[in-house]
């Protein structure tokens, strides 16, 4: 059989490295012809000695001869800059593209990956969030797949398999995240420690405070309406603390299938490489008699604001997701940074909306431009409260 080539986009982070842990374990059906990072060198070169690929890429140009003479021995193209994300995304020989980058840099190199007709397995939901409608749109254009890799959505898409029927609803699972039944008292003071210490699951700290606010969760709803092309009314989130379902499908006969397993990306991010097909793993299995209770609780929108402000922008539609997602991606940074509360974050989200206003012009660099806009607006409102 021939092998499958993989660029992994974003190779070093949490998703690329387990990524790397499943081309490692299946050496004859994998292998990774493109690796991707921003900074982290070091972890970049020892892939690349690793898994041997064609091209390599890093962002920061500082880092430019440390890869290239640690590499010397790789018959390998190096790339340095923001451009080769292009070059990796429509690399020839790719059959498939992960997109395992973190934030709004994911949608170019996503829309370059679908216009040179690669499939991709999309971890990068930010290109989903900021730019759903354009990319689907894109992706039916160019006949190529989008094999989702967030865990609920992987869920969601093994319960559509060999389903021609119409969905009534779906339930995206959401573990509540190390501050659940808290109340909005007892979160004013909380810290960037204590909101990295996701209970089920280790991740890049972006997506850790995301799951810690709530905004995880958002950002995955809208995601949801445009990968299954669902209206927003029909996308439920459950709090499951065990995080043991990872999503559910109801169908209009009252019937439900969920999709559980033991939480581990690397299943997920195996099936959208080897999608229709299941190969055989030894990853942990699920053990029931380990969890004899799973349990399930209504999210708290009053509390976690950003969960409700990520409804409301897919009902309004036009670039309201994209400046969401755009501010968001500030207020984290500032929040990991200690110059934002976590309450203070929606409050940033909310008057950044608040500020900039709706438009339906709707093309790929009217998304760029909210994205920047909204990026500066929502510095510009920290910069204020702080002083
Ligand atoms: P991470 O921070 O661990 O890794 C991010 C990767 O992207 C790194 O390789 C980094 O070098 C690269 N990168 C960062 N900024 C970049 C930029 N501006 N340009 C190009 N490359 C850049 O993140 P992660 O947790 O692996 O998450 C990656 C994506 O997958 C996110 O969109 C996240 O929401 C999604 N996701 C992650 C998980 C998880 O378990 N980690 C689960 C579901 C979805
Ligand atoms: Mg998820």
């Amino acid at each position: 059989m021939e092998k499958k080539s993989i660029a992994i986009l974003g190779s070093t982070g949490s998703i690329g490295t387990q990524a790397l842990d499943v081309v490692r374990s299946f050496p004859d059906r994998f292998e990774a012809s493109v690796l991707t990072a921003a900074n982290s060198v070091d972890i970049l070169i020892e892939q690349a000695l690793e898994f041997k690929p064609k091209l390599v890429v890093i962002i920061n140009e500082l880092h430019f001869n440390t890869v290239k003479s640690a590499l010397a021995t790789v018959d390998c193209q190096i790339i340095v800059g923001e451009e080769g994300l292009i070059d990796a995304a429509e690399f020839a020989e790719v059959d498939i593209v992960l997109n395992a980058i973190v934030g709004s840099a994911g949608l170019k190199p996503t829309v370059a990956a679908i216009k040179s007709g690669k499939d991709i397995a999309l971890a990068n939901k930010e290109t989903l969030v900021m730019a759903g409608e354009l990319v689907m749109g894109l992706a039916r254009k160019h006949n190529v797949k989008i094999l989702p890799v967030d865990s609920e959505h992987s869920a969601i898409f093994q319960c559509l398999v060999g389903e021609e029927n119409p969905i009534e609803k779906i339930y995206l699972t959401a573990s509540g995240g190390p501050f659940r039944g808290k109340t909005t008292n007892d979160l004013i003071n909380v810290t960037r420690e204590q909101a990295l210490k996701h209970p089920n699951w280790a991740m890049g700290a972006k997506i850790t405070i995301d799951s810690a606010s709530l905004m995880n969760k958002g950002l995955e709803v809208i995601e949801a309406k445009w990968l299954f092309d669902l209206d927003v009314s029909k996308i439920d989130v459950v709090v499951h603390p065990q995080s043991i379902i990872h999503s559910i499908v109801q169908f209009e006969d009252g019937s439900m299938k969920a999709q559980m397993g033991a939480p581990d990306m690397r299943v997920p991010i195996q099936y959208a490489l080897t999608y229709p097909s299941r190969l055989k793993n030894e990853f942990k299995r699920f053990n029931f008699l380990e969890y004899p209770e799973l349990t399930f609780e209504r999210p708290d929108m009053d509390t976690f604001r950003n969960l409700a402000l990520a409804y409301e922008a897919l009902e309004a539609g036009g670039n309201r997701c994209c400046i969401l997602n755009a501010a968001n991606e500030i207020v984290v940074d500032a929040f990991l940074k200690d110059q934002v509360s976590f309450l203070g974050m929606s409050d940033v989200l909310e008057e950044t909306l608040c500020q900039l206003s709706n438009s339906e012009s709707l093309s790929l660099d009217d998304y760029i431009a909210f994205d920047k806009e909204s990026r500066l607006m929502a510095r510009d409102l920290i910069n204020k409260l702080r002083n």
